[in-house]
């Protein structure tokens, strides 16, 4: 049976550590979150990253624009975040509506407060390993939570299912970085169960509920599940036919409980990383 890697668990403590540092700080650390319209997935994580930056002391601003706002309101609130002193992190909740071209928006936030690390000048320079300002919360708190179980990465072969700017591409960065043997594959892969039960490191950021049974797992292998799947009854699970796949699994995420909470924890990294690095400026 597989061991858990509790990323519930462990983002607590790193939320601690983070707010030990923050209580000794004299300027706290200040996220703006944008949110535009009424979408509920979005709505639930806004409200969950604000109260998190609250509760470690983080000065935190929500702007809540309604659906039909006009582009131009959102460019101009951008462009003000960028040169407020005392914003240090911008985080622009997506999806946007679709009357807005979503990536004229990513590339409008100043690279040095891009909280997500997805201006194209971070995603560049995480491709370069040099240095981006912030790297996207999702895939730094997988590598951080394989670290924590000490999870070989360096020569593993590794499989990222999903290709997404937010997830598989940075994702496919930080493990190459990790000197991992990294396969990436998407909705147009073939024979992905072949692939998969290969992989001594499998993760699945697809969102599709139970795409991932024993037959694409090695036995022994780590799986990672990134998938947020709500049911009819509003349960959410993952791509990972956990019951079964834990079965044969050393290490595996739960879905809620690993990479969500992992993925909070790093925002709030990466603001705390952000304002002292502004600060220096
Ligand atoms: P996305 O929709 O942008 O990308 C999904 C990817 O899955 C695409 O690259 C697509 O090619 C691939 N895919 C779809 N069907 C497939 C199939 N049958 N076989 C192989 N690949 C297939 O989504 P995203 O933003 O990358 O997010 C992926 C999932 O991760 C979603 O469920 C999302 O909710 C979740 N997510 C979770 C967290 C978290 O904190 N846990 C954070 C970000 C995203």
């Amino acid at each position: 049976m597989a061991q858990i890697m509790d990323g519930k668990a462990y983002s607590k403590e790193i939320l601690e550590q983070i707010k030990h540092k923050v209580d000794k700080l004299q300027k706290k650390p200040s996220l703006a979150v944008i949110l535009v319209g009424d979408d509920p997935g979005s709505q639930i994580y806004v409200n969950s990253k604000e109260k998190t930056a609250c509760e470690l002391g983080f000065v935190s601003k929500t702007f809540r624009l309604k659906e039909n706002t006009d582009p131009k309101e959102l460019k101009d609130l951008i462009l003000k975040l960028n040169s407020d002193k005392n914003t240090d992190a911008i985080l622009l909740q997506l999806p946007l509506p679709e009357h807005f071209v979503e990536q004229d928006f990513i590339e409008l936030i100043d690279p040095k407060k891009d909280v997500d690390g997805f201006h194209p000048l971070n995603c560049g320079k995480l491709m370069t390993n040099s240095n981006p300002y912030a790297i996207s919360c999702t895939p730094k708190g997988i590598i951080k939570l394989l670290k924590k179980y000490n999870v070989e990465i360096t020569s593993a072969n590794v499989l990222v299912i999903g290709r997404s700017n937010m997830v598989g591409k940075p994702l496919a960065q930080l493990l190459l970085a990790e000197n991992a043997t990294v396969t990436v594959a998407h909705s147009k892969t073939k024979k992905l169960a072949q692939i998969a039960s290969k992989a001594d490191i499998l993760i699945s950021a697809t969102g599709i509920n139970g795409l991932i049974t024993k037959d694409f797992v090695k036995n022994g292998a780590v799986v990672v599940d990134v998938g947020i799947f709500r049911d009819e009854n509003g349960k959410i699970k993952g791509d990972v036919d956990f019951e079964e796949v834990s079965k044969i699994a050393s290490l595996i995420t739960p879905v809620p409980g690993g990479i969500g909470p992992m993925t909070i924890a790093m925002l709030m990294e990466n603001t705390l990383e952000l304002s002292l690095k502004n600060a220096k400026f």
